[in-house]
C-alpha cells in the first residue's frame, strides 16, 4: 500500500474516466473532471495488542512479508464499521487462539506521510489456548529481558512506551537488551523504504 491515494487509483471508480491531479482543500488530490468529484484519502487504522503476564508478553513469528521470519505483537487492520476494541480481540483470537481482555490503550502511532495509524492495547487472557495462525508461523511466551529479534522498529518504541508507562520509569532493561539489534532493523527498513505491515 503507498501512502498516497494518487498513486492508488487511476481511474474514477464512478464514472472509470481518467483522473487529474488538482489542488483541493490545501494538497493536490485525484479529481475527476466528468463528476466533478475529487477523492480524499483517509488515514488506515490498525490495532496491536501486547498480551502481558507474569513479566512474560505474547509474540507471534511473522509467516508473511514484510519481517517474515521475525517476531511481533498480534496485530491487524480495522474493519471499517468495526468497534476498535472489538477488532483488538477478533485479530488476537485469530492470530494466537487466546481470548483475551484488554486492560488500556497504550497509544497511537503514526508516521508523516504513511497511511497506517496504529492503535496499542495492553491485554490479559482470559481464555482459549495457544495456536499459531496462516499469519504466523509459532507463537510463544516470551520474558521482557529476553525477547526474540523484532520485527518492526516501532516494536521497540511500543514496548519502551509500555514500559514507561506501566512504571513510571525510564529507560530500562528492555531498551539496553535490544537496542543495537534495533538500529540495525532500522536502518534496514530505511533502505528498502519498509517500516510497517501494509496489506
Ligand atoms: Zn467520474
Amino acid at each position: 500500500m503507498t501512502s498516497s491515494l494518487a498513486d492508488d487509483i487511476r481511474y474514477c471508480p464512478y464514472c472509470r474516466s481518467e483522473l487529474e491531479l488538482r489542488l483541493i482543500a490545501g494538497r493536490e488530490r485525484p479529481y475527476c473532471p466528468a463528476c466533478a468529484r475529487p477523492f480524499f484519502s483517509d488515514p488506515k487504522l490498525a490495532v496491536a495488542v501486547i498480551i502481558y503476564h507474569e513479566g512474560q508478553i505474547v509474540l507471534q513469528r511473522r509467516a508473511i512479508e514484510p519481517g517474515i521470519g521475525l517476531w511481533s505483537f498480534p496485530s491487524g487492520f480495522v474493519d471499517r464499521g468495526e468497534v476498535v476494541e472489538e477488532a483488538a480481540l477478533r485479530e488476537v483470537r485469530e492470530e494466537t487462539g487466546l481470548l483475551v481482555e484488554l486492560e488500556r490503550l497504550v497509544g497511537l502511532y503514526s508516521h508523516r506521510g504513511h497511511p497506517v495509524v496504529l492503535a496499542v492495547y495492553q491485554a490479559r487472557v482470559v481464555g482459549g489456548q495457544l495456536q499459531a495462525s496462516e499469519e504466523s508461523s509459532a507463537v510463544a511466551w516470551f520474558p521482557l529481558d529476553a525477547l526474540p529479534p523484532l520485527a518492526f522498529p516501532h516494536d521497540l518504541v511500543i514496548l519502551q512506551d509500555w514500559q514507561r508507562t506501566r512504571h513510571g520509569t525510564g529507560l530500562n532493561d528492555l531498551q539496553r537488551h535490544l537496542e543495537p539489534y534495533h538500529l540495525r532493523r532500522e536502518k534496514q527498513n530505511k533502505a528498502s523504504g519498509e517500516d510497517i505491515p501494509s496489506e
